[in-house]
């Protein structure tokens, strides 16, 4: 791409190799993975202003309601995002959190949008998307669905779940790289009668027209904003080249079996971890955590020798799988460094207490 149209083409490319519309392009290739139908989702910008752009649609949807429910297992992101958009609403709105278990007890007839992540990025638990969705329709809320922690995790079926507002990022497991762009899937039929709040040129019937005014472009392509992210839209098609030769459900079985074999062997030889995640894998997303108080810590020693994890406040230590890519001897190597970092308590050492930015 470099090479050939950019280097080459220049600008020209906007039309010749296509960039214009590689949005909508690979945005078709992602609702392949999640569920939904061809020309319901697009690509662009991160994931939070994506939250912004569905919660703010979602919210005009209920305009009489003033209440947003999310759990206390939202990426802070997102709940951040919720309470910058109430304060610039100034009309009453309100964020009610409460325990992932108990979303359903909240949600009622004054509730606006019912907003969660589906795989807890803490602790990998799985929320039942299209029960949840059959719920908040019943009462007349609008769902919006944050799949950071599902897309190319596990299976996901938007359509069928019937979710109004769904969205995620393309750089965890669809590995399209740091920084690449999220994705945002409006429900067919609804995407042709919300607002766009983001009211950007590339959203626009007709950018090129250059006019004064705004006017909303067809379905989903409304949802665009500004100029999107060509290079790191590459990546991500090679990405999706080697998703194209997989099964989601291949995938599905084997992140389960990796993740048992993992919990089962870090257990014998951990003591002293404690399991943060749902024991049955089908609860779970495709990663374990477990908590010790000097996570971060033994996180670093880890990291070290070669075993790659994170680390979550205040005391998660967090481990994702990847069937494309890894395997049982990994995993046995992985649990295998964890035992010894743990036995020989080689995470007590000072220089792994200093913490760095990122965690
Ligand atoms: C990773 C993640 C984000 C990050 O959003 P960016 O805008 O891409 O940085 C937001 N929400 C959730 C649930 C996430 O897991």
């Amino acid at each position: 791409m470099m090479r050939d149209e950019w280097g080459e083409m220049l600008i020209s490319a906007w039309n010749k190799a296509g960039w214009i519309n590689q949005p909508s392009r690979v945005g078709d290739r992602i609702a392949s993975l999640i569920g939904a139908a061809p020309g319901t989702v697009v690509m662009g910008d991160t994931l939070t202003i994506k939250v912004y752009q569905a919660l703010a649609s979602a919210l005009e949807i209920n305009a009489e309601r003033r209440i947003i429910v999310s759990d206390n297992g939202n990426f802070p992101s997102d709940l951040y995002t919720a309470q910058g958009l109430i304060e610039s609403l100034d009309r009453g709105h309100e964020l009610r959190l409460c325990a992932p278990e108990a979303v359903e007890d909240y949600l009622s007839e004054e509730v606006a949008v019912l907003m969660l992540t589906e795989v807890d990025y803490r602790t990998g638990r799985l929320h039942d998307m299209k029960a949840l969705t059959a719920k908040a329709h019943a009462k007349g809320i609008v769902t919006v669905w944050d799949l950071a922690h599902s897309a190319g995790a596990l299976p996901v079926h938007l359509a069928s779940a019937g979710a109004d507002f769904a969205l995620g990022c393309s750089y965890k497991y669809l590995n399209s790289g740091p920084g690449g762009p999220a994705f945002i899937y409006v429900a067919p039929g609804l995407a042709d009668k919300i607002r766009p709040v983001l009211a950007g040129w590339l959203g626009h019937e007709d950018p090129f027209a250059f006019d004064l005014d705004y006017r909303p472009g067809a379905g989903i392509e409304r949802m665009r904003v500004g100029t999107p992210p060509v290079l790191q839209l590459t990546a991500l098609e090679a990405s999706l080249d080697i998703w194209d030769l997989a099964d989601m459900n291949d995938v599905r079985a084997k992140s389960i079996e990796l993740s048992d074999l993992f919990i089962e062997l870090v257990e014998d030889g951990c003591p002293d971890l404690t399991l943060a995640s749902p024991r049955d894998g089908r609860q779970r997303g495709s990663q374990v955590s477990f908590r010790f108080d000097h996570g971060y810590a033994a996180m670093q020693a880890l990291i070290e020798r070669g075993v790659i994890g994170d680390f979550r406040a205040p005391d998660i230590m967090r481990f994702g799988f990847t069937p494309l890519y890894i395997d049982a001897e990994d995993v046995r190597q992985a649990a295998s460094a964890i035992g010894q970092v743990m036995t020989d308590r080689l995470w007590d050492d000072e220089s792994y207490r200093q913490r760095s930015t990122v965690t």
